[in-house]
């Protein structure tokens, strides 16, 4: 089996300067430690036309290069199946029939906690179960055993967070991201997942599901994201913000990677010069924030 570390964006738009600084983060956290890296397509749901070519050339521009060929999830449904198969084998999922509406304007189960799914159908009779059917289709979710898991996080630490019965098939048949990235990551190979810590929430969902299925708890480290000057996550309105709209106003991608490098406190150049440098435990623990075009930083010999 590979030891690998792996970037997985969704192809619904193009990268971002944060989207691009998680994903050489990821990039030098693999290589640092001598594993393959690997490039995988989230594309079950969000796709946008042309996004993914973009996407790769973006990160080859700044030096993300991967092993092997591009893996896509809409490509791997029978694997995803076969998760919820032995679940539902070993009586550890239900169907569920809520809309977002009906969860929303269900009281809390009694010692659950905030948002999480209270449990409506998880003990359906069979006659309650044949109506519901007849009216809607189901989504499957996780019978969950646990109210919580604990994670170590390289740079969180423990790291405790909420299960709940969670969906791992929506009811328009498309598999959950918390089943499929799962499921992929141990067929892959991948051993160490670093990605934004906006994802370190559902992370005692993915590893206590990986637990379940008998497979590998991979190394988690959960990078800072990148803020615009407002605190808020960056997004389209903040300006140029993609390395077309940076090329546009007179920053090449080179620079960008520079710039992203800083931000690291790595030496700019080429990202594998950047390994030498590099050291999880200098990481720079808050956001970083986008200042946009003008920051100092973007004004070369300024
Ligand atoms: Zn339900």
């Amino acid at each position: 089996m590979t030891s690998a570390g792996r970037f997985a964006p969704s192809p619904s738009g193009e990268l971002h300067v944060g989207n691009l600084r998680t994903a050489m983060l990821a990039w030098l956290f693999a290589r640092s430690m001598g594993r393959q890296f690997l490039l995988r397509v989230e594309d079950l749901d969000r796709a946008r036309a042309g996004a993914e070519a973009v996407q790769l050339r973006d990160l080859e521009a700044v030096g993300v290069t991967w092993d092997g060929a591009v893996v896509r999830q809409t490509a791997r449904s029978a694997l995803y199946g076969a998760a919820i198969e032995r679940l539902t084998k070993a009586g550890l999922t239900y169907e569920c029939f809520c809309t977002r509406r009906e969860i929303q304007d269900a009281p809390s189960a009694p010692h659950s906690p905030q948002g999480a799914y209270p449990g409506t159908c998880r003990n359906l009779s069979t006659a309650e179960l044949e109506i519901r059917r007849a009216s809607r289709p189901a989504a499957i979710r996780l019978r969950s055993e646990t109210a919580e898991w604990t994670v170590e996080d390289r740079l969180h630490g423990s790291y405790t967070g909420v299960v709940d019965d969670f969906v791992l098939r929506r009811n328009d048949g498309v598999t959950a991201y918390n089943l499929a990235v799962v499921v992929d990551d141990a067929e892959q190979g991948v051993d160490q997942v670093v990605r934004g810590d906006d994802l370190l929430s559902s992370t005692p969902r993915q590893a206590y599901l990986a637990s379940l299925l008998g497979l590998p708890i991979p190394e988690y480290a959960h990078v800072p994201l990148v803020l615009n000057r407002y605190g808020a996550r960056l997004a389209k309105r903040d300006g140029a913000v993609t390395l077309g709209e940076l090329a546009a106003v007179g920053l090449a991608a080179g620079e960008v990677r520079d710039v992203i490098l800083q931000s690291l406190g790595l030496p700019a150049g080429e990202l594998g010069e950047a390994l030498g440098s590099f050291d999880p435990a200098r990481l720079p623990r808050g956001p970083w924030i986008w200042n946009g075009i003008q920051q100092p930083t973007l004004r070369k010999g300024a």
